[in-house]
């Protein structure tokens, strides 16, 4: 059944609006017909199933026939901050992040990314990134739409990850002992994943994660790509979590 994320305001009573471009979908693209029924997410971790009863000229109408858990959510809440990098790798990283099960994304500005200031950041892309996770979250089947923000500098990046309670996980390429294995062995239930850019981390910000709590850790003896890195912490978490059976 097709799924669809939707803004809360568009549901009245038993009722659902689907707005001209999802109306479009539906219609133009789906060819779904009237009676068909699609699933319908307002990110309250709730899904509406809905039987289409109205195609007009500029939206879609149905009537919700069940409401039920979204499924498709990892017990554990996986946060990767991740550092820009060049070209499209962070839509990369967004998109299967998504399919995976991560909650939110935070952008990080580090001494090596590719800006290495808030003030050389132009255009943050930000509309283009959601439309990449709502896209890729329906795909999927996630329940939840991730989240993901403006970038960040590391250092307040550390501060949120800290204030949220999080099991804090930083990779580092030059880390020799810690593996992710041990640092997950409490078994978090909020895990902050922290990945650098295709420069790395310097020593610094090693140590100041270290100071904010967080393992340092190794993925092993090959030096992956940043964009491999990012994708595979979250997978190699998530399974060490269990959250694949
Ligand atoms: N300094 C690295 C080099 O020598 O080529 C480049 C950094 S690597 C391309 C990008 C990021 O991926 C790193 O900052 C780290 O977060 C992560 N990473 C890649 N390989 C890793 C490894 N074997 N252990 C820990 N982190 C790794």
């Amino acid at each position: 059944m097709h799924r669809f994320f939707i803004s809360p305001e568009l549901i009245s009573g038993d009722q659902v609006f689907f707005p001209t471009d999802l109306a479009h979908q539906i219609v133009r693209v789906l060819r779904l017909r009237l009676g068909d029924r699609v699933l319908v997410l307002d990110n309250s971790g709730l899904a509406r199933e809905v039987e289409l009863h109205t195609f007009g000229q500029r939206e879609a109408q149905g009537t919700i026939r069940g409401v039920y858990p979204a499924a498709g959510e990892p017990r554990t809440q996986v946060d990767l901050y991740l550092a820009l990098m060049k070209g499209k790798k962070v839509e990369l990283v967004l998109q299967k992040g998504t399919e995976l099960g991560v909650a939110r994304f935070v952008p990080m500005v580090t001494r090596r990314s590719v800006v290495s200031s808030l003030r050389d950041l132009n255009d943050v892309r930000l509309d283009r990134w959601e439309a990449i996770i709502r896209e890729a979250a329906e795909q999927s089947g996630r329940g939840i739409l991730p989240a993901v923000s403006e970038p960040v500098m590391l250092e307040s990046a550390l501060g949120d990850a800290r204030d949220g309670d999080h099991e804090i996980i930083l990779a580092w390429e030059e880390a020799d002992d810690l593996t992710l294995k041990e640092a997950l062995a409490g078994r978090p239930e909020k895990v902050a994943l922290f990945v650098g850019p295709e420069g790395g981390f310097d020593e610094t910000e090693a140590r100041l994660a270290a100071a904010y709590g967080a393992s340092i850790v190794t993925l092993g003896p090959r030096i992956l790509r940043a964009e491999t890195a990012a994708v595979a912490v979250v997978v190699a978490t998530l399974y060490e979590l269990g959250e694949w059976e």
